[in-house]
């Protein structure tokens, strides 16, 4: 390890409070699909940033737009009308049917906003409409309303109690959720695709079945798009692939390809419970984050980069199938567009994670036994193909020891 390295986790380990888990790498640049680390060692990056840099990294239009903004204003609060905030809210309107936005700064202050925005919408109507129902596995956010929807006990340990009104039933499986769902359920939150606990698409039969039971009950629906938006599987939304309309709708990572940003968006019907004075959020769509998000879904659109998701993630999922037909490694490979995880066939994930970045390939491990890739949705068949070779070397070297 270089002193460079060694000096910077000694401090981290002295003045950091010690909440992540990091792996012993330090990366000081980035293009692209490349990140290279502070001894200059070259990565590809299968990650992202965790689903974040959708453009690749230092994407040469979001520096300029990030760069005049930052020349001629950053910050003036939401007491005045901020204008790229109005332009971009006015561009998520038309790729959303017409949802009206809200912004704040992260996706668990998205999540807080939905919630806050069904009960408030509910209580109009009855006061005793106020539960929210979350399926397992599922992964909200880490402040107290988003912890509380997040329906993973390991999460939740030892920060309790947790806030009432929050119900879990079992991801996939619409008679617990009609079992559970009532007259006092206010909303029904999901991710069409969970992300954080490995990349599990939940059917299109079950979002429909969802949808429907929640038009019976006059419950809303609110999609977690934090990380499967942005046009990452394919469709602007992930739950356009099912057809079903949300009422709620929560997004950041990738809006902004790195520039911290959330939004909340709500439809017509619902927009309007929130009214002045119930709600806000200081940094919430300042002219920095907006005038990249502006820029991040100008490039989505020129560069084509739904589509490309599409067919990069097709090709890079039968390339997975394919070389699991001799490796034998795997026990499950599911995705949509380039949300791709595969199911080990041993609980070797960290190893294979250590081992790829040894290769030079950035990847994720999810517990034990899931990997999760994450790629720019600037990526290339030829990235896929790299991405493969580092991939069979990594998993190599692992069975090897
Ligand atoms: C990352 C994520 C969150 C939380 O976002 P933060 O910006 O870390 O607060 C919430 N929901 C989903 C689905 C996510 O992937």
């Amino acid at each position: 390890m270089s002193e460079q390295l060694e000096k910077l986790i000694q401090t981290d380990k002295e003045c950091c409070i010690h909440n992540y888990g990091r792996l012993p790498i330090a990366f000081s640049r980035g293009e692209g699909a490349k990140l290279w680390d502070i001894n200059g060692k070259e990565y590809l990056d299968f990650l992202g940033g965790i689903a974040v840099v959708l453009l690749g990294h230092s994407h040469p239009k979001i520096t300029e737009a990030v760069t005049r903004q930052a020349q001629t204003l950053i910050h003036t609060s939401n007491i005045f009308y901020i204008e790229p905030q109005v332009q971009l809210a006015e561009r998520l309107a038309e790729l959303s049917g017409g949802m009206r936005a809200l912004f704040c700064n992260s996706g668990t202050e998205a999540n807080e906003a939905a919630i806050k925005l069904a009960r408030k919408y509910q209580n109009k109507i009855d006061a005793g409409k106020f539960e929210i129902i979350s399926v397992t596995d599922s992964f909200h956010g880490r402040t107290y309303g988003a912890l509380a929807a997040t329906a993973q006990p390991k999460y939740q340990e030892g920060f309790g109690p947790m806030p009432e009104g929050f119900r879990y039933v079992e991801r996939g499986n619409i008679d617990a959720l009609e079992t559970v769902i009532s007259g006092k359920t206010a909303a029904v939150i999901l991710e069409p695709v969970q992300g954080e606990s490995g990349v599990w698409p939940l059917p299109d039969e079950y979002l429909q079945a969802v949808r429907q039971l929640c038009d019976q009950h006059k419950v809303l629906l609110i999609f977690d798009e934090i990380q499967s938006g942005m046009g990452r599987t394919g469709k602007f939304f992930a739950h356009q692939w099912s057809g079903v309309k949300a009422d709620i709708i929560s997004l950041a990572k990738g809006l902004a390809n790195g520039i911290p940003i959330g939004a909340v968006l709500a439809t017509e019907e619902v927009a309007p419970a929130f009214v002045p004075g119930n709600h806000g959020c200081t940094f919430g769509g300042n002219f920095l984050s907006c005038a990249a998000s502006l820029a991040t879904l100008d490039v989505m659109r020129d560069e084509n980069l739904m589509e490309n998701a599409t067919n990069v993630g097709d090709y890079f999922v039968e390339h997975l199938n394919q070389w699991n037909m001799y490796s034998e490694a795997l026990t499950e490979v599911r995705g949509r567009g380039l949300m791709v995880g595969v199911t080990l066939a041993k609980p070797i994930a960290r190893k294979v994670l250590l081992a790829a970045l040894e290769e030079g390939l950035v990847i994720n491990a999810v517990g034990d036994s899931y990997l999760r890739f994450l790629p720019p949705l600037t990526i290339t068949n030829a990235d896929v193909d790299l991405a493969m070779e580092k991939l069979d070397k990594a998993f190599q070297n692992t069975s090897a020891e």
